[in-house]
């Protein structure tokens, strides 16, 4: 049987880029994904593409919002009878330096990646518990959870709470056999929304780069001279969340091409 086989995964900003690729990959390791993410009509595009309803849903759910979070995880259950892996991935990147940064653009990303993950990790742990059949909860944070970047203190700050939310549940988490690890990618940029969405045009300002050049720009500062794509990162929730890694918990899996250990 394949790793995945008869698991229920639940991916959050699955619509786009890193999401998109870890619902792709668990799919194709035997999970029935639910595919949640602020746009149902995407969100059940990305699912149709994965397989009929028996193997993947969309839903719409803004993390950021209790109660859409709760009837996400409420439409799992009913559609698949249970949920046993949530992946903490939705978000986005605004990237100003600190004398820019409103107070608006701080409760953004700290709703979206904070408090989502916060509330998407309680509603499906709870169901999790219930369950009593252990389970697994990703995070992916980032790079800069640990490592300051430049102009983006309210995205590092909320990556970094995501980080330490894993090590806070891998410990609550743990006598119910729940593994709660994390994945700290960088330099994404091809076939990440982020990109699109204005990211891309921000940082090639920052780093004096032009747009269509990061890919390679963000590639060669890297100690394996190798970009990374969203199935990189799809690559180590996949093994994170299999059986070889069933000691495993509070870790944190960086997927940048060496940058961190540089
Ligand atoms: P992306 O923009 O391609 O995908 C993000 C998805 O999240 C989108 O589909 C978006 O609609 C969804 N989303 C945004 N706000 C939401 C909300 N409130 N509720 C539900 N869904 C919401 O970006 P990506 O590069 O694939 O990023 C995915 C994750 O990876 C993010 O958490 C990001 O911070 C992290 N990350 C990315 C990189 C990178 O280099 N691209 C590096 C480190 C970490």
């Amino acid at each position: 049987p394949k790793s995945h086989q008869g698991r229920v995964a639940f991916v959050t900003g699955a619509a786009s880029g890193i999401g998109k690729a870890i619902a792709s990959r668990l799919a194709a390791e035997g999970a029935c994904v639910v595919v949640a993410d602020l746009d149902l009509e995407k969100a059940q595009a990305v699912a149709a593409e994965l397989g009929n309803t028996d193997v993947a849903i969309g839903v719409a759910a803004n993390v950021a919002d209790p109660a859409a979070v709760q009837a996400a995880i409420d439409a799992t259950l009913l559609a698949f009878g249970g949920i046993d892996l949530v992946v903490n991935n939705a978000g986005l990147s605004l990237s100003k330096p600190l004398l820019e940064t409103t107070e608006a653009d701080w409760d953004l990303q700290h709703d979206v990646m904070a408090k989502g993950s916060f509330l998407v990790s309680k509603a499906a742990a709870k169901a999790l518990i219930e369950q009593s059949m252990g389970g697994d909860i990703v995070y992916i944070s980032s790079k800069n959870s640990v490592f300051a970047g430049p102009s983006n203190i309210a995205y590092s700050a909320t990556k970094a709470d995501q980080a330490h939310q894993v090590r806070l549940l891998a410990v609550e988490l743990g006598e119910h056999g729940i593994r709660v690890n994390g994945v700290n990618p960088d330099g994404v940029v091809r076939g990440s929304g982020i990109f699109a969405s204005g990211w891309g045009a921000n940082r090639a300002a920052t780093y004096g780069v032009p747009e269509d050049k990061l890919g390679e720009f963000y590639a060669q500062r890297t100690i394996l001279r190798r970009e990374v794509v969203p199935e990189n990162v799809a690559d180590a929730v996949y093994v994170l969340t299999g059986p070889e890694l069933s000691r495993t918990t509070g870790l944190h899996v960086p997927v940048d091409s060496g940058v961190a250990a540089a």
